[in-house]
């Protein structure tokens, strides 16, 4: 067994629930994994620094003094009932890409650092991405350790205690200069394996609207008020969901979800006098956003005409689409084809620390399959030779960027 495939099966131990894996942000298992991982940087010699969020970093050092470091890398945390690849895959391939090195006797001018980003999953401490975000300055460090679990336990709290805090033994990092910043990951959908390719090259992070629509109409006897006189919110809900999936599906590489609805009174018998949903767009285009979401304001005034129905529509979060840089996809390109693999371009419709490492850095990223397409569940699954190859795409990436970024 490869020491990629062999790694990520001791990993999933840790954590590991009747149903699925449990690390999230600074808890005992999420601590244990840190711990996994500095064993295994200290068997190498890496040199390990740890910053106040818990960003975990394993330096393996270059030949040029004072050139900023690349940093390659993903993250050890899960969603509750997580499988075992999504991030804990780019953290391992990164320090398997490094002892490659390694083993090749390469040299590389600036240092390369595999990194364990703290918190990517945002289950425990509502703000997503955000050991890399932390990093990158995009929520200031105190804010950040300001934010409270639903337990009321503050994250500086967390990572203050035995169970789940920062390690012992790893000391402060300092400075956040990075030359260039490279992610692998599980693909978490369908589109490579449907291709029948082993690695893809990230162009783009995918933008994201999250909304919260309110529909309010009149409630009735279901018996008794006749079809033209009802004002059903449920059935202006249904109208606005089926207008917004036809905008979406007239929009190239662009999805959008009404993942949740609550309708009130929720009787049988009773015509539905509210209907709350939630509403997810996605693209890496921001254009096609933005014509989704006219469509869904369309909608909602067409339903108010035809329906008397009064809706609200709340944006609750807005990210724009992140592409990746080129110059380092075409690092990536070369590098693949010098292993003698083939790959295509593909959109992340996930979000991935890479987003926030692109706002300080050039950034780039690398899939590989998702069986099925599936993850975010205990039975994602990779083949075991699909990850052996992205490790092998990553290190050739890192020997390639490290010649080409400053
Ligand atoms: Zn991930």
């Amino acid at each position: 067994m490869s020491a990629v495939v062999e790694r990520l099966r001791e990993l999933a131990q840790i954590g590991r629930q009747e149903y699925g894996i449990d690390r999230a942000l600074a808890t005992p298992a999420e601590r244990a994994a840190r711990k996994w991982f500095v064993t295994l940087a200290r068997a190498r010699n890496y040199a390990l620094t740890q910053d106040p969020l818990g960003n975990l970093f394993a330096r393996r050092d270059g030949t040029r003094a004072g050139a900023p470091p690349i940093l390659v890398g993903s993250h050890l945390d899960t969603v509750p009932t997580g499988g075992p690849y999504d991030g804990a895959y780019g953290v391992v391939a990164a320090l398997c890409a490094l002892e490659m090195l390694d083993d090749r006797n390469a040299q590389t001018e600036h240092s390369v650092e595999a990194v364990a980003w703290a918190g990517e999953e945002g289950g425990r401490f509502p703000f997503g991405c955000l050991g890399s975000s932390a990093f990158a300055g995009i929520i200031e460090m105190q804010r950040a350790l300001a934010l409270v679990d639903s337990e009321g336990t503050s994250l500086a709290q967390a990572l203050a205690s035995k169970e789940g805090g920062l390690l012992d033994d790893v000391p402060a990092r300092n400075g956040t200069r990075v030359a260039a910043y490279l992610e692998l990951h599980v693909e978490q959908g369908p589109v490579l394996e449907a291709e029948g390719v082993v690695l893809g090259i990230v162009t783009a992070i995918a933008g994201q609207r999250r909304y919260r629509v309110t529909v309010k109409g009149e409630s009735g006897h279901a018996g008794t008020v006749p079809m033209a006189q009802r004002s059903d919110a449920l059935c202006g809900a249904a109208d606005i969901i089926l207008a917004v999936e036809r905008a979406a599906t007239a929009q190239e590489k662009t999805v959008a979800t009404a993942g949740r609805i609550a309708v009130e009174p929720n009787a049988p018998n009773v015509i539905p006098m509210r209907a709350v949903f939630s509403l997810d767009i996605r693209s890496t285009v921001d254009a096609a956003i933005d014509a989704v979401e006219s469509a869904l304001r369309d909608s909602a005034a067409d339903v108010h005409a035809r329906r008397r129905l009064h809706t609200s529509i709340e944006r609750l979060e807005s990210r724009q689409p992140v592409p990746m840089d080129p110059k380092l996809r075409d690092c990536i390109g070369r590098a693949i084809d010098s292993i003698g693999q083939r790959a295509i371009n593909v959109p992340s419709g996930a979000g991935h620390d890479a987003r926030c490492l692109a706002q300080i850095a050039p950034t780039a990223m690398i899939f590989v399959p998702s069986v099925g397409g599936r993850s975010h569940v205990p039975d994602e699954e990779t083949k075991p030779e699909d990850l052996e190859v992205g490790v092998e795409a990553l290190a050739a990436s890192i020997a390639e960027a490290d010649k080409f970024v400053v």
